[in-house]
């Protein structure tokens, strides 16, 4: 039996590393042909080495349109379709409201709202009826803790952008929803515990991070890539316009 997303052409924005290169993995094991795009040729060089065959890479900015535009025009010429996007690429921000700059601001909300904006926006026209974008959200947009806010107010803006733009392309049959994960065991995950708590607690971190959470562990990538085939294959056909917490219960805690 032919898997659901066998054949489909899926982009996956930021995919060189963590969430994004789970959920590039699990699409390319699920059949599909994945292109994942990233700031630097070498990590996406690296990630397309670690995914295997049905995957390629290519350089892409998702702050900059005319990069999106570039990217989109490039895997229409490798594939000749394109039938998903995965709206991946995002930073992390940590300051409590005294020490937010304008700079830090600026850079959060370029990257996690303006490179949705323009991850989706090229790719609408390009979309077939039935195509599907999956934005990555974060539980922080409704559970900031402390230091969070601007993350998680950068992350709140994805929930707004699609409730409107479900709308905007109404006809189209495209659908576009948000996944966002709760804590999930990546590199910068990690890195972030250990600048906050120090290198040779990053272990214990993360466990007690587990303990926190209703299934007693975090997320591993690969299952982001799971609810995302989910989201980008038939079995959601009706599903669009949510916001799906992939979280272990987290956010009910
Ligand atoms: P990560 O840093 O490992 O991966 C992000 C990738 O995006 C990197 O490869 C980075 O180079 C790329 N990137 C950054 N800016 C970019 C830009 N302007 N253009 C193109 N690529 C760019 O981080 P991650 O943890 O895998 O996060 C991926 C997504 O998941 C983000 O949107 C993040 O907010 C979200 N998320 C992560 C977690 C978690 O616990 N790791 C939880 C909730 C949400």
């Amino acid at each position: 039996m032919s898997s659901p997303l066998e054949g489909k052409v899926t982009v996956v924005t930021g995919g060189a590393s963590g969430v994004g290169l789970g959920i590039a993995q699990e699409f390319v094991a699920q059949g599909a042909h994945v292109v994942i795009t990233d700031l630097q040729q070498d990590p996406l060089d690296q990630a397309v080495a670690t995914i295997g065959p049905n995957c390629s890479g290519i350089v892409a900015d998702v702050t900059k349109l005319a990069d999106m535009e570039a990217a989109y025009q490039e895997v229409i010429a490798r594939h000749g379709h394109l039938d998903a996007v995965i709206a991946n690429a995002g930073i992390g921000a940590h300051a409590p409201l005294g020490q937010i700059t304008e700079e830090q601001f600026d850079r959060t909300f370029d990257v996690n709202a303006k490179g949705v904006l323009f991850t989706i926006q090229p790719a609408i026209p390009l979309l077939p009826s039935g195509g599907t974008i999956v934005i990555i959200g974060s539980t922080a947009s409704i559970q900031s803790p402390y230091g969070m806010g601007l993350y998680g107010g950068s992350k709140a803006a994805v929930r707004a952008f699609i409730r409107s733009w479900i709308q905007d392309i109404k006809g189209t049959g495209i659908r576009m929803n948000v996944l966002s994960p709760g804590a999930v065991d990546t590199e910068s995950l990690r890195h972030a515990l250990g600048m906050a708590q120090g290198a040779d607690q990053v272990d214990a971190a993360v466990k007690r991070m587990g303990e926190g959470n209703p299934t007693g562990r975090i997320a591993d990538p690969r299952e982001m890539g799971k609810a995302a085939a989910f989201l980008s294959s038939d079995a959601s056909s009706f599903i669009t316009g949510i916001e799906l917490f992939v979280d272990g219960g987290m956010a009910q805690v």
